[in-house]
């Protein structure tokens, strides 16, 4: 019985100094930023209305997403974890597809910094292209915590493309606050309240007051810590639109939101890269057919296969076996997020540690938060082979199947060539 109360006890204080020791590391958090296009697919979820737009990882996909648009203008713009990139040129209009190609190929590679990067130079990997519009009004409307009365406050100005800051500081009347009782939750009243302010014509205050429901209840189902509508805009067709959006959410509640947590683009808002920290090895090299392997030495042998069929490796990748589902998502999207890559090989054999299941759960989380489609050759061997490809076919992600790694190794080579030849001119 001693025993038992010491072992007890010993565990105990364990873990009240694993508690201290994680609040003090989770205070130290910042909230995570996402992409616009990120934030404007989450908002169209909850109502708040957007253009229709595309992400483009390159100038041709760019082209492709422009003429599925079908508009007769577009809105190139560089998706960076910052704002102001309207005055330093990241935020484009153009009239034709083919423009809309050119101007994508300046953009992305290239590095923007703007009033808000501090000072960095941010690399651009992706841009939205979007459906243009005339702008006839613009508003800021903005959702955040406000620390004085630790409730969720809804900023609104009608002086919309100007920051934040500079609307508040500059002329406070300019600017209405309504703070939200966490309770009642943001009433039909005072969305109405803020949207009569914001269009005292009334003409639109029915969609604004819409809008405003629809970001509030985002704010707080997605525990969200800042919402940034700047500007939201009438156009001259009439319509209420989102032309810009800004979200971050707070780091200690990405645990209950999955799908939330894995948008998280470290690259970005590290500056730099860290591989090692985020548990794979990876080393980018100059081909095109994208590579995930576990294990160092099978990655190699991959690698040797591909070029053995005439093809180029676009990086060596090596996710250990112990690596759990996120980190695999996290190198599955390093990959898939390479413009560079116009095919992935993925060659994984489970050895009872690593299992195809596994695998293939977090491939399928990067595909989906990658939102960009690449051709996937996959080989999965051993542990849980046959599950790893039938998760793959229940969530969604296209790939074709191959046995062998010879056989993978063909397939993505004789794809990339495909590929290579449609993009020839
Ligand atoms: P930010 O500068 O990083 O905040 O990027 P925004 O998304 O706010 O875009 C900058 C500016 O570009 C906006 O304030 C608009 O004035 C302008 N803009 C963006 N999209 C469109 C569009 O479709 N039509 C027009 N006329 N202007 C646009
Ligand atoms: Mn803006």
């Amino acid at each position: 019985m001693r025993c038992t109360h010491l072992c007890c006890d010993a565990s105990l204080r364990w873990y009240t100094v694993y508690q201290s020791i994680h609040i003090w590391k989770s205070s130290d958090k910042k909230p995570m930023d996402i992409h616009e296009y990120q934030a404007k697919q989450l908002l169209k979820g909850y109502g708040v209305p957007v253009l229709p737009g595309g992400v483009a990882y390159t100038a041709e996909e760019a082209e492709r997403v422009a003429r599925e648009l079908a508009a007769e203008s577009f809105a190139v713009k560089a998706q960076i974890l910052a704002g102001g990139r309207g005055k330093v040129g990241a935020v484009r209009l153009v009239n034709s597809t083919a423009d809309v190609r050119e101007t994508a190929a300046r953009i992305i590679g290239s590095t923007v910094a703007t009033e808000q990067t501090g000072g960095r130079e941010q690399r651009v990997l992706r841009v939205y292209v979007e459906e243009a519009c005339d702008i006839v009004d613009e508003f800021f409307v903005g959702l955040l915590v406000d620390r004085t009365t630790a409730r969720v406050t809804v900023i609104g100005s009608r002086r919309g493309g100007v920051g934040v800051e500079e609307v508040a500081a500059g002329q406070p009347d300019s600017v209405l606050k309504v703070a939200v009782d966490p309770l009642e939750g943001l009433l039909a009243a005072q969305a109405r309240e803020m949207a009569v302010w914001l269009d005292p014509s009334q003409t639109h205050a029915g969609s604004l007051e819409q809008c405003l429901l629809g970001l509030y209840a985002a704010f707080t189902e997605l525990d969200a810590a800042l919402i940034e509508l700047n500007p939201l805009v009438v156009t001259r067709a009439g319509q209420l639109v989102a032309l810009d959006a800004k979200m971050s959410f707070d780091d200690n509640a990405l645990f209950r939101h999955k799908n939330i947590a894995d948008l998280r683009d470290a690259d970005a808002e590290e500056g730099r890269v860290l591989r090692a920290q985020e548990g794979y090895n990876y080393i980018k090299l100059p081909g095109n057919i994208g590579c995930m392997v576990n294990g160092a030495a099978l990655a190699m042998a991959t690698m040797d296969s591909i070029k053995g069929c005439g093809g180029e490796p676009a990086n060596f990748l090596d996710v250990p076996p112990s690596a759990p589902t996120d980190r695999i998502t996290a190198a599955f999207k390093r990959v898939l997020t390479d413009p560079e890559v116009a095919v992935i090989v993925v060659n994984v054999v489970g050895g009872g540690i690593t299992r195809c299941d596994t695998v293939a759960e977090g491939m399928a989380n990067a595909y989906r938060a990658a939102g960009r489609r690449v051709p996937l050759v996959v080989r999965f061997e051993g542990t849980n082979r046959d599950l790893g490809k039938k998760t793959l076919r229940d969530t969604g992600v296209p790939f074709v199947a191959a046995d062998t790694l010879a056989e993978a190794a063909a397939r993505a080579v004789a794809r990339a060539a495909e590929t290579a030849e449609r993009q020839a001119p």
